[in-house]
């Protein structure tokens, strides 16, 4: 039963449960709250992202357009026919998205540098060799139907030059135009170069009498950008403009961007972050205007939803799984901490059993760690001890009591077979040693013999001296008879002033022998207080199998005794059948 309730409601059990079940819930809550609201907050944050990330691309796409524009205003005020080779390559040497520096003149001449290693097509495009560093573009005034091709290496020595045919009229192209009607530099939109697969922008300024000096810039500079930002290959980059046309992304896959602009016309919407399906993915696009000088261009990013929102997912997985953790270690600690309490506890439990069992040498102090189990082990050991010392005090008194009451019931038994003013068994001692002695002779086919007493003129001694003197008497005569008769007999007063004394295996002739013994003695007693001799008579019986019941033997000796009396008194008579 102990058992049982033990594996049930143990207190550890129950502290455990009680933990694991809050541990549970916790967990369940928790892991709801952040399922449940990680996609909605992990949105928000994305959006947050997106847009440090927009501004962070803006600022450095505005950075860089600042710094083209001082690039070609320096280039201006700097340029001079004869030493153009050395400064267009020093500047294209520090800027490496800047694919060449060129300049028309007034009089029709031209003259270009470009950076063969700003496009990985370039070389090809030119026929250069690999050690060709530079090319140099020239047209010169008197000879505008032809152009100088020249290859340069690394440190401009020259590799191969090539003249050839040219219909290229620098005065007409739409840079030299468009910066010849603004006194500011230009910056185009984008195009698509028609040497290189790349989109780009030509930045130009005049410069002298109606010259002008112009850059072009590679559009992959954006790439760069991008990637300083951005390091996750679910999220792409698209810089376009109002019309769909993407000068540039971070990777080349612009297939998400078209099926986006089949859809979306207007971007306002997306300025906050917004789930939309793409080639059947579902994406987080966000899209924002950038104010540069001369276009409002925007810039879109496209980021997988699934594996965005995964990362937090992901986070949400790894806290709850870390709090899962945390709890099936504090299991231990619970166990540690509940051991101090229980294991107590059950001792207490044993030493209680050893006070069941009354092995108060077996108990020992039990030592814990919490104070009040401690206190209780502690009142424990104090109350096992008064518990004892009341048990040995009892025990004590009860071992005195019992005693007093064997000696109590041991008198009372003495006084419940004696007879009072002899001091001699009395009738119903008698009846039961009679009834033993007959039963027993019955049995083993022994014999016994009774002897009735009785004083003669008894009442005289009475009515001439008293009854006090009577009584003395009474007590002289039992002594008399007492000394007479050997251990094994029994002597009783069996009323008034007759005796009974029972003789076991004995015959009518000892019982005879003894009567007469009996009767010489009390006649030559001399009494203490009563003057004169006196007499007693005597009637024997002795058992004979065919006798019935133990009365039998008595009405026998009282005929005897009767005898006794009729005849004169003083005698012993034994009983016959003729009485
Ligand atoms: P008998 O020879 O025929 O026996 O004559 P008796 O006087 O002895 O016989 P009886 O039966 O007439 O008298 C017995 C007397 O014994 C009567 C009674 O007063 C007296 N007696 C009986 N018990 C006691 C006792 O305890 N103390 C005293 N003092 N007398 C007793
Ligand atoms: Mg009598
Ligand atoms: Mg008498």
């Amino acid at each position: 039963m102990l058992n049982f309730l033990k594996s049930r409601f143990s207190l550890r059990g129950t502290v455990l449960s009680l933990f694991f079940v809050i541990a549970l819930f916790l967990i369940s809550v928790v892991g709801i709250q952040l399922f449940y609201f990680s996609k909605k907050i992990s949105l928000e944050i994305v959006d947050l992202k997106l847009h440090g990330l927009t501004q962070n691309i803006s600022n450095a796409i505005q950075n860089d357009e600042n710094s083209n524009f001082d690039t070609i205003n320096m280039l201006s005020l700097m340029n001079d026919k004869a030493s153009n080779l050395d400064l267009y390559v020093n500047v294209l040497k520090s800027h490496p998205y800047i694919y060449g520096i060129y300049s028309g003149y007034e009089d029709g001449s031209f003259f270009q540098v470009i950076n063969l290693n700003a496009h990985e097509s370039l070389k090809s495009f030119y026929n250069a060799k690999e050690e060709d560093r530079w090319l140099k573009i020239e047209i010169q005034k008197n000879n505008k139907n032809k152009r100088e091709i020249v290859l340069l290496d690394k440190d401009l020595n020259i590799n191969s030059t090539k003249i050839e045919e040219t219909n290229f009229v620098p005065k007409q192209r739409p840079w030299y135009k468009d910066a010849l009607a603004s006194t500011s530099p230009i910056k185009t939109d984008p195009y698509k170069f028609f040497t290189i697969d790349s989109m780009g922008f030509t930045y130009a300024k005049q410069f002298g009498n109606n010259n002008v000096i112009a850059l072009d810039l590679l559009n992959n500079y954006f790439s760069h950008i991008s990637t300083d930002h951005i390091q996750n290959s679910y999220i792409n980059i698209y810089l376009f403009n109002q019309d769909g046309l993407v000068t540039s992304s971070l990777n080349n896959n612009l297939s998400i961007f078209n099926e986006f602009y089949k859809l979306i016309k207007n971007f306002d919407k997306f300025h906050e972050a917004q789930i939309i399906k793409l080639n059947d993915k579902k994406y987080i696009v966000q899209i924002n205007k950038i104010k540069s000088d001369y276009e409002y261009s925007y810039i879109g990013i496209f980021s997988e939803y699934d594996k965005t929102i995964n990362n937090y997912e992901d986070q949400s997985f790894s806290l709850i799984f870390i709090f899962g953790l945390t709890t099936l270690t504090i299991f231990p600690i619970i166990i540690i901490f509940s051991n101090m309490i229980i294991d107590p506890i059950y001792e207490l439990v044993a030493q209680i059993n050893k006070i069941k069992d009354r092995n108060y040498k077996g108990l020992v102090d039990i030592k814990a760690s919490t104070l009040e189990v401690n206190l209780l082990s502690t009142a424990f050991s104090q109350m096992a001890k008064s518990i004892h010392k009341y048990q040995n005090y009892l025990e004590k008194i009860v071992e005195e009591r019992t005693k007093e009451l064997k000696k109590k019931n041991d008198e009372l038994e003495k006084l419940s077979i004696t007879d009072k003013l002899t001091n001699l068994y009395n009738r119903t001692k008698l009846d039961e040693v009679l009834n033993t002695e007959f039963n027993r002779s019955k049995r083993y086919d022994l014999n016994f013999s009774v002897i009735m007493l009785d004083i003669d003129f008894f009442k005289k001694v009475n009515d001439n001296f008293g009854h006090q003197v009577g009584d003395d008497v009474l007590i002289e005569v039992s002594r008399i008879v007492k000394s007479c008769i050997r251990i094994t007999d029994t002597l009783g007063r069996w009323g008034g002033e007759e005796f009974l004394i029972i003789c076991p295996n004995t015959d009518a002739k000892g019982a005879e022998i003894l009567a007469s013994n009996i009767n010489q003695a009390v006649k030559i007693h001399k009494f203490s207080s009563y003057p004169n001799k006196l007499t007693v008579s005597l009637g024997v019986a002795t058992y004979y199998n065919n006798l019935v019941k133990p009365e039998d033997i008595i009405s026998k000796a009282d005929k005897a005794l009767y005898e006794a009396k009729n005849s004169g008194r003083d005698k012993v008579v034994v009983f016959n059948n003729n009485l």
